[in-house]
């Protein structure tokens, strides 16, 4: 806890600039994130065999980065076939 502390008021812990540079980028994430599935694996295994987890996170990845060809590949070299 003490090293926990010095470490907040030292010369190296994050400005309010840092600070506010992550919640912006947090913020762009959340946005752009279409399905907050965590990969807890809950869900699994699946009757019909998805992979349900890595299946959203890569639509996660599709919507993110707005092209489907690489985690459509992804999903059909590695999970596709389970
Ligand atoms: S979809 Fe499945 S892996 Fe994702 S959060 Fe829900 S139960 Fe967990």
């Amino acid at each position: 806890m003490r090293e926990n502390l010095r470490i907040v008021d030292s010369p190296i812990a994050l400005s309010a600039q840092d600070h506010a540079l992550i919640e912006e980028v947090k913020n762009f994430y959340q946005a752009r994130t279409r399905v907050p599935c965590t990969t807890c694996g809950y869900c699994m295994p699946c009757p019909s065999g998805v992979s349900i987890p890595n299946a959203l996170t890569l639509y996660n990845d599709a919507v993110m980065f707005e092209s489907r060809i690489h985690p459509a590949m992804i999903y059909d070299q590695f999970f596709g076939q389970e």
